[in-house]
């Protein structure tokens, strides 16, 4: 199974990721239904059917534990 999470804990029905941004360090939970984790990684639905109602940068900090502003710090340094 491709698991791109750090580190995925099942609680009953509900499955929380655990995401850590690469800037900062800091670690960031998305608790979701183990129905939306499974279409997600398993069926390999795209993330803005799963989470239709997310913004855009929560489903990128989601999917890669980076913060918004710390990717654009991440950029900023590279210049
Ligand atoms: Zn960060």
């Amino acid at each position: 199974m491709a698991l791109m999470c750090k580190d995925v804990i099942e609680r009953d029905e509900k499955v929380v990721i655990i995401q850590q941004c690469i800037h900062c360090g800091g670690e960031t939970e998305w608790p979701i239904t183990y129905e939306q984790w499974n279409d997600w990684q398993v069926k390999h639905k795209f993330i803005q059917e799963v989470f239709p109602e997310m913004s855009v940068d929560d489903r990128e900090t989601m999917m890669n534990g980076t913060h918004p502003s710390c990717f654009n710090e991440i950029f900023k340094d590279m210049d």
